[in-house]
């Protein structure tokens, strides 16, 4: 199959799908092809719409001014990074500092570990003293703690941390 987009010699431009391209020349011969708003037959192709096939037929003229296809930004799209080695260098100097920063906290601060959750809020309402502490609290458990009014900040994860 192959479409063709195609105006009258009124201007009206439609687009129709066609066998091949001698099925066009033949189908335009014998006087076939007609524009769908004006019935002319004295059609001519014009400039191919890049447009993918719609279902159902094209009723109504079609403006043949869609998009133009951008090969070039799809190209552009695959081909490999070339500022690998500059991000690199950035996510090193980053990772370096959430390592400083983390390392100060850890130094700082009392590891509860699971308990952070109920330590956080023994301080927060003054049952204990108040202390730098650090641990481990879920999501929801963090959630809770921060709609009671707790401050809580995650820990810096270092990317290492993952693997
Ligand atoms: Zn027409």
């Amino acid at each position: 199959m192959i479409r063709y987009a195609l105006r009258c010699d009124t201007g009206h431009e439609f687009e129709s799908w066609f066998q091949h391209s001698a099925a066009f020349d033949s189908q335009h011969k014998r006087k076939l092809v007609n524009c769908p708003v004006c019935n002319s037959t004295k059609v001519e192709k014009a400039v191919m719409a890049p447009r993918l096939n719609k279902k159902g037929r094209t009723a109504e003229p079609v403006a043949a001014a869609t998009l133009p296809a951008t090969p070039d930004v799809a190209a552009a799209a695959q081909a490999p990074s070339e500022s690998v080695s500059l991000i690199s260098a950035q996510e090193r100097e980053l990772r370096t500092k959430l390592k400083e920063l983390r390392d100060y906290i850890v130094s700082k601060a009392d590891n509860v570990g699971e308990s952070f959750p109920t330590e956080a809020r023994k301080m927060h309402y003054g049952d204990i003293k108040h202390r730098a502490i650090y641990g481990e609290a879920s999501l929801d458990e963090a959630r809770a703690l921060i709609d009671e009014g707790i401050s809580v900040a995650p820990l810096p994860v270092l990317p290492d941390d993952r693997n």
